[in-house]
């Protein structure tokens, strides 16, 4: 098995050289060097990376963070997608209903405490899940806005102690429309309605300014939930 040491080497390496490798290499190369180890999440906001995943990992995991406060378009989009992809999609609920969390901490806690809410509803059920695992792969794009727009195609998660796959990073907002429109994607309905990064209902807006994060969190100075961190 890697050490802690070998694998941080290995994705320092593997920045460098898959700079500027598509998408597709750079999920061959994580597949061949972590097999089912590497596992990949997907807020269900369109599918590119998930059929990429399918045609190069078949079967790969696919870790969907459901915090019990999602629109019902995304729990739609989920669902189809564990049906058409030959994915194996994990549905990772966190440790307290929205029930039990408000009998504990009172309702709507996003309203007044959005970074606790997020760390019991995302990060940590995250952190949980990504246990098993030695590679994480996700949708993350430069293109996402001013806080992604350093996102290296391979790093070294130091606090998971995982390598980060990001096979999107480098994609243009226009080549993720073309991709989707060529390979006739199924994407979140609410995308059509003018959202353009989809989380928790009572947090998210259609966007609000060029940003295409700009809606998440809308009028607070929060603009990640955390599990970037
Ligand atoms: S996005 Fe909002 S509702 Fe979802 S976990 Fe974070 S604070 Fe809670």
């Amino acid at each position: 098995m890697s050490t802690t040491t070998d694998l941080s080497e290995l994705a320092l390496t593997a920045a460098h050289d898959l700079e500027d490798a598509s998408a597709e290499e750079i999920l061959t190369w994580a597949h061949d060097e972590f097999g089912s180890r590497l596992v990949l999440t997907s807020s269900m906001t369109d599918t590119v990376l998930i059929d990429l995943a399918a045609k190069v990992a078949p079967g790969i995991d696919v870790v969907f963070l459901d915090t019990g406060y999602h629109f019902v378009e995304t729990i739609g989009t989920r669902d189809a997608v564990q049906s058409v992809y030959d994915v194996n999609v994990i549905n990772v609920t966190p440790e307290l209903t929205v029930a039990e969390q408000d009998a504990q901490y009172g309702e709507d806690l996003f309203a007044r405490d959005p970074d606790r809410c997020c760390g019991m509803r995302k990060v940590a059920p995250l952190g949980r899940a990504l246990e098993p695992y030695a590679a994480w792969a996700s949708g993350l794009r430069r293109a996402d806005g001013p806080t992604r727009a350093g996102t290296p195609v391979v790093s070294w998660d130091a606090r998971r102690r995982l390598v980060r796959v990001a096979p999107l990073a480098r994609w243009s907002d226009e080549q993720v429309a073309d991709y989707i429109e060529t390979n006739a994607l199924m994407v979140n309905p609410l995308l059509d309605d003018g959202y353009t990064s989809i989380g928790c209902a009572p947090c998210t807006l259609p966007a609000t300014s060029d940003d295409p994060r700009s809606g998440r969190w809308a009028g607070l100075a929060k603009t990640e939930c955390g599990i970037l961190q």
